[in-house]
Formats: C-alpha cells, structure tokens, sequence
C-alpha cells in the first residue's frame, strides 16, 4: 500500500538514521550512525518525488541516478540498486557517510524547504552495505583485457576513482601508494566515527578482486621513480592530494603544544589501526583545554577526536560566522551535541606562553563586504582582544598543493598555486603537459571534497582511454 501513496512524504517525515547515544560518541572511535533497517530505507526512499528534471543529480558532483536508485530500495531491489548506483560512483558507500550533502543533492531536492529532504546520502550508504552484506560484487564477466597497463600514483578517491573505471575497461591499474592502507585521507585524516576503517579494507578486497593491484608502502619519488612508471607503463594518473600545512603567520606557532591538524589526526588513526611507529608519535589531549582554529571538516573532526580523548574542553575559534563556516552543517551541529563550545568571529593573533602553550590570544571581528567569491572577510574590532586558556592549540586552516621535486623533471607544469595542470577541457581529459601523466583529485583542483576527486579520477581514466584508443 505504501509504495502505491503518491503523498508518503507528507505522511512520512525525513527520517535520519538513529544516532548512537552520546556516551558511547564521546568516548569511541566508532561510527555515530546506526543502519537503516529495511522497512525504513524502503520508506524514506519511497518519499522521492521522481521529479521529471531531478535536481539532486545535477547537483552530486558524480551526477548519481539518484530517484532511479531511490525507486529500486523503495521496491526493495537492493542488488539492482548497487548496480546502478556504482555506474557512476566508485566509493558510494564512503560518499552517503562523508559527503556535505545539505550543500549537494539533499540541499537541491525539491521537499527540502517544507518537508524535509529525502535522506539520500543514507540510503546511498545503506545500498551498498546490504549488497555487500549480501554477497554482491561488482560483475567483470564481461570485461575483455586490453593488455594496457596504466599506474597510479595515490590510492586516495581520485586514484581509486581512475583504477575503478580503467578495471571496467579491461585496462589493468596497478597502484602505488606510501601509506600501509588504501583510502588516502579517507584512512589517513576522516576520523572513524564519521567512517570506520573497515569500510576502506573491505573495498580493498573488493578492488583486488576486481584486478586492482596495490603496490602499497611504496613512495613514488624514493621506492620507485617517475623514469620507471613512464617506461613500464602506458599511461601514468596522479591522484597525490595535497599536504602543505596553512600556516596563521602569527607569533608562537612553533610553541610546545601547538599541533597541525593532520598529524594529530593521523597520529590518533594510527594508534586505532596499529601503524603506530613510536608512542612518541601520539598527541594526547586526555585532560587538556583544548582549543581549535579553524572551521572546516578539518576543524571539526579535531575538535570530536579531542573530545574522544578525553580533553577537558574543546573550544573551537572561527574567524567569521556560523554561515559562513566552510564545514558541513551536519558535522557542526555533531560537534556541539558532543560538547564542542564554538567561538565565531573570532580572529587569532598570537600563541601566548612561557616555554609551552597557555592560551590564545584572539580579537572579535565583524563581516566586512562580500569578496569575489561572495565570501565576506572578517575585519577585526579594535581593543576587543581576549586570551581562551589553552594547554593545547591545533591549527587546522587547511591545506595548499605540495608538488613533487620531480614535476618538473618529466614536463608536469604546475599553475602559480602549485596546482597541476590537468584541465577536463584537455583533448584528452585531465592530461597534464605530459602526454602520458594525468592528473585529478586535490592536487588538481586544491583541497576539496571527496566525491569532487572521485569525479575527476574517473573522468581522467576516460581520457586516457581515449589517449590509450581502446
Ligand atoms: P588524498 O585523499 O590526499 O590521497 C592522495 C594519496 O596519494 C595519499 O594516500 C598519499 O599517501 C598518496 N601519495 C602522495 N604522494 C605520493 C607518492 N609520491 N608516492 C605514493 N603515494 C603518494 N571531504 C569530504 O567530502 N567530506 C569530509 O567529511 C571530509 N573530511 C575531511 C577531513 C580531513 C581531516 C581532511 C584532511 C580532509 C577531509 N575531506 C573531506 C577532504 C577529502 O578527504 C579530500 O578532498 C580527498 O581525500 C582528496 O582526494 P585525493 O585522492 O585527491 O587525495
Ligand atoms: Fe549526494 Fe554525495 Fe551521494 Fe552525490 S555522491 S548523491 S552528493 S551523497
């Protein structure tokens, strides 16, 4: 009966996941969603409009078929669902838990102002883990080898992204990556309670047997050279990301217990998944007065890892508004549930402290006029100074390109950002100055957006498809 009422997303309400109860968020490292059950994927997909022109695909960066794959969970045809929903998108099951999805599709359905959007991320989530629950894998009986090799340098989303579509080609991707694990910052940066590990080592399994081979622990630069790939291989991808920390530019960053956001996070991930190399490595917020600069996804996965860890307040500053914050909402408001005190318009200056961190010294700023992206940029208030308390600083103001010495050794031009040069507009899409190399992902585009990087993997493996003719 249920399928057959045009109205069921008047009669049932957007219905998000349950969420863990906040004594156990707080202190594990696990996933704070539970699963749909069946009866309430079916339900919430079935709330789908089917708009003749849907919104929402236009709006995925990967241009998902999503009231397609919405009508087959409401209908309960979950295999069917996983087919089509990996036509277009590599890691489905990372995107439903990781992407900003109030500024993607669910930001553009149609019930989203009155009714509330269908919880598309979820559901795109909750199909790939039943299929996989259920025995599914990705069909390559009819793939015919091509007998062309391409490597890949990063097993990060745009890697993973060109391997995924080359493999369907019959084209074999053999991927390199120096980190002990394949995901890239989805293993190395996303804390696990917003995507537990397993999820990456299950698809590790998958890829391989889908003859994706992994060549990991193995820098490109050191372990093997650029030389070598260029000669054992038809075409080379870089899907590198980037690594050079934004720095404030203010007094006492270099302090004892000021920390860059990634090697905190990184340190935590591999103490969770035993990589760990010395204890020396861990940065322990147990007891501590935390404070966080910064309002991205990398702010706020700071400010919830320091929580787990036990810090005795989390205090994160963010130099404009919480409108204009660039982390997703729905991350924002976990963080304060979890206990995170925000400070908005509120500017540092300096690190204060004798021999080691004691606090924050910040200035309160009001939004002055909209710049050419339409962000307004904060002005400070003179003689509004304060200092937050702090035993510990984390930094997290992003990210900027880190090209390799060896760019330049085989004509891979960069732009004036450091930026590879790899334009979708290329005659073979995302080629670099090099015939033979292509690029996407961060190092392409700066610091983005998983599901953005997926993208330009995949387009650039149709590229080099057409550069290799097969
Ligand atoms: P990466 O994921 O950085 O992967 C690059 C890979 O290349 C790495 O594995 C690296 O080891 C490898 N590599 C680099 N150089 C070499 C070399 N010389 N030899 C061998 N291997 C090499 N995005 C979202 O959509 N949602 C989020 O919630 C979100 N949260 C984030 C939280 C944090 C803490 C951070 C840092 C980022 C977050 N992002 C989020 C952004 C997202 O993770 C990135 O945009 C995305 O991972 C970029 O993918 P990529 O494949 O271009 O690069
Ligand atoms: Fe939404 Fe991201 Fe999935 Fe696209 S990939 S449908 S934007 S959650």
């Amino acid at each position: 009966d249920r399928l057959n009422n045009d109205f069921q997303f008047i009669e049932v309400g957007r219905k998000d996941p349950k969420k863990r109860p906040l004594r156990h968020r707080k202190t594990r490292f696990i996933e704070i969603n539970e699963a749909y059950k069946p009866q309430e994927a079916a339900e919430q997909s079935h709330r789908c409009l089917e708009c003749g022109n849907p919104y929402c695909e236009w709006k995925c960066p990967v241009h998902n078929f999503i009231p397609n794959w919405l009508k087959l969970v409401a209908e309960g045809n979950i295999i069917e669902a996983a087919e089509l929903s990996h036509q277009t998108n590599t890691l489905p099951e990372v995107c439903g838990r990781v992407c900003p999805q109030d500024r993607l599709c669910e930001g553009a359905c149609t019930l989203n102002d009155e009714f509330g959007a269908v919880t598309i991320g979820s559901v795109e989530k909750y199909i790939t883990d039943t299929a996989f629950a259920m025995g599914w894998r990705p069909d390559m009986s009819q793939v015919v080898p091509t007998g062309k090799r391409v490597a890949i340098i990063g097993a990060g989303p745009a890697g993973l992204g060109c391997a995924d579509v080359l493999a369907r080609a019959g084209v074999s991707p053999v991927v390199f990556d120096r980190n002990p694990e394949i995901g890239g910052l989805l293993t190395f940066g996303i804390p696990e309670f917003k995507l537990e590990k397993t999820v990456m080592s299950r698809r590790r399994e998958v890829f391989a047997g889908m003859g994706i081979e992994f060549r990991l622990n193995t820098e490109v630069g050191k372990d093997v050279t650029i030389d070598q790939l260029l000669s054992e291989y038809d075409a080379v991808f870089m899907g590198m990301g980037t690594y050079t920390y934004m720095k404030g530019g203010f007094p006492g960053e270099d302090l004892p217990g000021v920390h860059d956001a990634l090697d905190f996070l990184v340190a935590n991930v591999n103490r969770n998944l035993g990589f760990e190399k010395s204890a020396d490595d861990f940065v322990d917020m147990h007891g501590k007065r935390v404070v966080v600069l910064g309002g991205g996804d990398t702010a706020m996965d700071c400010n919830r890892t320091s929580i787990r860890q036990g810090a005795s307040s989390v205090t994160c500053a963010y130099r404009r508004d919480a409108q204009n914050m660039p982390g997703s909402r729905k991350e924002v408001k976990n963080a304060k549930d979890e206990g995170v005190k925000f400070l908005f318009n509120r500017q540092p200056i300096a690190i204060v402290g004798d021999g080691k961190v004691e606090g924050v010294k910040v200035v309160e700023t009001r939004l002055g006029a909209p710049d050419e992206r339409g962000r307004r940029s904060p002005e400070p208030i003179p003689g509004s100074e304060q200092i937050l308390p702090a035993d510990a600083v984390i930094i997290a103001f992003g990210f900027r390109p880190s090209p390799a010495p060896w760019f330049a050794e085989v004509q891979v031009q960069t732009d004036d950002q450091g930026r590879v040069i790899a334009p979708e507009q290329a005659q073979y899409k995302f080629q670099t100055s090099n015939p033979k190399v292509f690029a996407g992902g961060d190092m392409v585009r700066g610091s983005d957006l998983v599901v953005t990087a997926i993208w330009e993997g995949r387009q650039a493996a149709e590229g080099i498809l057409d550069y290799l003719e097969v």
